[in-house]
Order: structure tokens, then sequence, then C-alpha cells
């Protein structure tokens, strides 16, 4: 009775003219929060046949939903609002994944529509089977009434969802942004990384300081090198403090602490040239043989966070020189 009255999935309620009060009641308790309440963000899909799930609004793969995860390759998708079933189907007894776009996507948003298919692919669609909702506060997958008040109590959002959302925003070029997000979702093919995936290699050492593994966070937060560069750029700035060696915390605690949201936003952007400045070098090192040179980033970042701000900033009127000299007199002007 349950069901007929009130439908199985998230999109399927009846209209809010027929629900009982105690209903109305209770979905508006569920969908405080924000977005699409704190109810939904503690309830994750196990994917059968793909027939209930949303492919980009609900949370099937990993520990948020696709379009938050992949904001820019959901603006330009075909299938929003499409359930998983939707996106493609079986070819006799295997399945395949087929996603429809807007328009071609850029060098940069194929490399996350590549990211993307590596994600989806580990999930198992099972043509016999139903998708089922489970509860993920509780490891049986069931609801109880002690774990929702639980999550409640104090009630925090997913700090991953956060950390996206603050890099989008970020003001520097797309194809900066990519290498940064791949960064911070630990997905950029470091030695470290190949070897894990089963590339033969004569050596994981770091390429810059020759003496700590390749990982990722050891090549962008950890390495001498690094954190070299990382300090040019705080005292550029005239900041000082010692960051985090680890990515998410990096980046969270990267800001202007007298600063207004937008001159944020642009020192945010800064952060992500800096980790594609060295994402750069290392690949010149590698596959040019250039030297290890501290002072080259750090240029490169200056020039490359000048270049945006004079052809993509609001009003931006500074010289490379002006910006070289005083950075912050220069996004001053940025309430
Ligand atoms: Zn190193």
């Amino acid at each position: 009775m349950l069901e007929s009255k009130y439908g199985l999935g998230t999109d399927e309620m009846v209209p809010i003219k027929y629900q009982s009060l105690w209903w109305r009641d209770l979905t508006r308790v569920c969908r405080e929060g924000g977005d699409e309440g704190w109810f939904q963000g503690e309830v994750v899909w196990k994917v059968g046949s793909g027939d209930k799930v949303r492919f980009w609004e609900d949370v099937w793969v990993g520990s948020s939903n696709l379009k938050t995860v992949y904001p820019r390759l959901f603006s330009l998708s075909l299938n929003q609002g499409h359930k998983v079933e939707q996106v493609e189907g079986w070819e006799g007894s295997t399945w395949r994944w087929t996603l429809s776009w807007r328009r071609g996507r850029f060098e940069w948003e194929k490399l996350m529509e590549t990211e993307l298919g590596a994600l989806i692919s580990r999930v198992n669609i099972k043509k016999d089977e139903k998708d089922v909702l489970e509860w993920r506060t509780e490891t049986t997958g069931l609801f109880t009434v002690r774990s929702a008040y639980e999550c409640l109590a104090p009630k925090s959002r997913d700090p991953l969802d956060a950390v996206f959302k603050d890099l989008w925003e970020a003001k520097t070029f797309p194809s900066v942004l990519m290498t940064a997000w791949r960064v911070l979702l630990n997905r950029i093919p470091t030695r470290s990384c190949l070897r894990r995936r089963g590339v033969i290699l004569d050596t994981v050492d770091c390429v810059m300081c020759e003496i700590k593994e390749e990982s990722c966070q050891h090549l962008f937060f950890e390495c001498k090198f690094a954190c070299y560069v990382w300090n040019l750029c705080l005292r550029w700035f005239g900041i000082l403090y010692v960051p985090h060696n680890e990515g998410k915390n990096h980046f969270e605690s990267f800001c202007l602490p007298q600063g207004s949201i937008k001159q944020n936003k642009i020192w945010k952007g800064i952060w992500a040239t800096i980790v594609w400045s060295l994402w750069e070098h290392r690949n010149s090192i590698v596959f040019n043989q250039s030297a290890a040179d501290e002072e080259e980033v750090f240029q490169k970042v200056q020039l490359k966070s000048w270049l945006w701000l004079k052809h993509k900033g609001y009003r931006f009127v500074y010289s490379f020189s002006d910006w070289v000299m005083n950075p912050m007199v220069c996004i001053s002007s940025y309430k």
C-alpha cells in the first residue's frame, strides 16, 4: 500500500496536494540542509539493472553524485535526469556505456570523460536485479532511527563536495583546473601511480629530488622542490605559514585570511596554477630532459595567473611587472 501511495524512487512521489499532513512534514524534514537535503545525502543506491538510479543526480558510484564530481561534463550532458539504464544498454551479454553530449569536447574535457569512464566501468550492471536504496550510515544498509538521529546532530555535509565546489569556482584556465582536480582526486599519472597500474618502470623515484617515491602527495606537497615553490608563491603574496602535506587540506587551508570571496577565488586559482606548473615542469624534465628549477616554476605561476587576469579578469588593468611586484594591490580591486 505504501508503495502504491508514495512510490519507491526519489522522483516518483505523489503530488503534494494528495499527500497526508504527516507525510508532508516528514519530507520537509528530510529535505532540510540544502540541495536535495540531508536524507538524500545518507542514502546510496546499489545499482542492479539501472531502472531507478539517475545517472548524474543520484549517489551510486563513489561517495558523491557524478554531477558534483564532474560539473563540467554534467553541463554538457544530454543525459541529465536519465536513469542509468537509459545511458546505453546491452550488446548481447555485455553492457556498453554511451553518453550523449551537446557538442564535441575539448581535449581537457575528453580527459575528464576518460576518468568518468574508468569510474563507472567499476560498477557491474545486472540485468535481472532491481536498484535498491541503502542507508549508508549502517553497515547492514538498513535504515534505523538511531543512526538517522546521529546524522542530524551534529550535521555536516560531505567535505569533499565543498572542496570540489571551491576548486571549480577558482579563477584560472579550465586546463589548469583540470590538472588540479586530478591531483585532488589522486588520479595524476605519477610514477608510483603508473607502477600500481602495472606499467613497468626503471624507477619510481621522484623526478625532482630523486630521493623519495614519486607519489601524488610527495610530488606536489611533500617534495622539497615543491615546498620551495609553494614558499616562493606564499612569500610573493606576503603570507607566512606551513602548508599541510595532504592535497585536500592543503587546498582548503590555502586562503587569504583578510581577502574577500572574489580575491580568494583568484587565490585558489593560483593554487591550481602552482599545481599545474609543477606538473608541467615535472613533465618537461621527464620528456625533454630539462633541469629542475624552482624559480622557473615560480615565474611560470606568475605569468600564467597574470594571463588569466589580463584576458579573463574583470577590468584588470595592471601590467605584468605590477603583478610581479605587488600582487595584493592588483587584486584589491576585486572586493
Ligand atoms: Zn621529491
